[in-house]
């Protein structure tokens, strides 16, 4: 047994298919929901090299998780605690669907042991979920927060997107502006990417002017940024912000590459220094839940690709330990100025290297 772990359970159903998806993700279907939990099971009872270990923070994403029945959830909580030592105050989150999250649905999950909500919201534009192909409408996302609230959860978080298409500075704004009204203690702002030969694909084809270019990405980005920390809200990471104290926890386990292990079809792990993954094929991993496929791991370079997305940044050693020597890693720097800066001993990228990060790192790390 080592060091803390966190766990994420990809639930791979949807009710409906969004048309900017690129998740792995299967048709809701109640056998094979069965089916789904059964392996679960297995693989929780099997992973036996991991079992004792203390879990900090359990992230059940997807797919569409709230598809579960609480009670559902909640065995699977039961099953982590007989074979995990689950921290008293460990974070337990689940992502939701607006349409699922009734109040029923809402007090059954904080009964399990959810404290921790996320909600794709998207938009409060409806004209904008639907070209999404979202099956909620922004009427719905805002009484689920006060539902939410009322049943107790400790803390909210909505999820919002910029790009989408027809949206506009205005619309975006005034979307930023309601979930603000919301209060909740965290936000995650994603740019639509459009993945070629995706829905979102053929309808940039076919009507190219309803997509924001690079530009007005940028300026939106840097707007709600402005917004954000002028409202409270740290910039914790590049697409996340919190209230102090409301960063995900299980997240920031990803970007400050400490152990996580992933379970479920799709999921990836990364545990003592091993990163590994269950291929997206429901049935593949129905067969065998404990089947797993080795990944090439470079935690030194991850440490600082992940690292740098997040606002506190990386100690500038870190670079030599990814193999990039003092003098080369000075020229680097100098060339990323703008992007990249070093501030109280840490390096950090800039806000404009936040929306650059991809290029941006790919150029320190090459
Ligand atoms: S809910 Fe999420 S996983 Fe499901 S189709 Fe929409 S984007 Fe994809």
């Amino acid at each position: 047994m080592s060091g803390a772990l966190g766990l994420y359970v990809h639930v791979p159903f949807c009710r409906t298919r969004c048309r900017y998806c690129d998740f792995y993700r299967v048709g809701e279907n109640r056998a094979r929901m069965d089916r789904f939990l059964a392996a679960l099971a297995r693989e929780l009872d099997g992973c036996r090299e991991w079992h004792g270990r203390r879990v900090e923070t359990v992230f059940f994403g997807g797919g569409t998780p709230s598809l579960l029945e609480p009670d559902e959830i909640g065995d699977v909580l039961a099953r982590i605690g007989r074979r995990f030592a689950l921290a008293h105050g460990a974070e337990i989150t689940v992502e939701g669907n607006p349409s699922d999250l009734t109040r029923a649905r809402l007090e059954g999950l904080r009964a399990a042991g959810v404290g921790r909500l996320s909600i794709g919201a998207q938009s409060f534009v409806d004209r904008e979920l639907l070209l999404l192909g979202r099956r909620h409408d922004a009427a719905r996302v805002a009484e689920v927060v006060g539902e939410a609230r009322t049943a107790g959860f400790e803390s909210l978080s909505l999820d919002l997107m910029i790009g989408i298409p027809g949206q506009t500075d205005g619309s975006f704004a005034a979307s930023l502006a309601r979930a603000l009204e919301l209060a909740p203690d965290h936000l995650s702002l994603y740019l639509l990417e459009v993945h070629q030969g995706s829905e979102m694909d053929a309808l940039r084809r076919e009507r190219p002017g309803l997509f924001a270019g690079e530009e007005a990405q940028r300026r939106r980005y840097l707007a709600m940024r402005a917004r954000l920390t002028a409202a409270g809200y740290r910039h914790y990471e590049i697409s996340n912000f919190a209230r102090p104290g409301a960063e995900c926890r299980h997240n920031l386990r990803y970007w400050r590459c400490q152990d996580w292990l992933g379970l479920g079809p799709a999921a990836h792990s990364f545990v003592d220094g091993r990163r590994f993954r269950h291929l997206p094929d429901l049935e593949a991993w129905l067969a065998d839940p404990l089947a797993v496929e080795e990944l090439v791991a470079d935690p030194a370079a991850e440490r600082v690709f992940l690292g740098l997305r997040l606002e506190e940044g990386i100690d500038p050693a870190r670079l030599e330990e990814a193999g990039v020597p003092p003098d080369e890693a000075r020229r680097r720097l100098a060339r990323l100025s703008g992007f990249i800066e070093l501030r109280d001993g840490r390096l950090r990228l800039t806000p404009d290297g936040l929306l650059l990060s991809n290029p941006v790192l790919a150029e320190l790390l090459r």
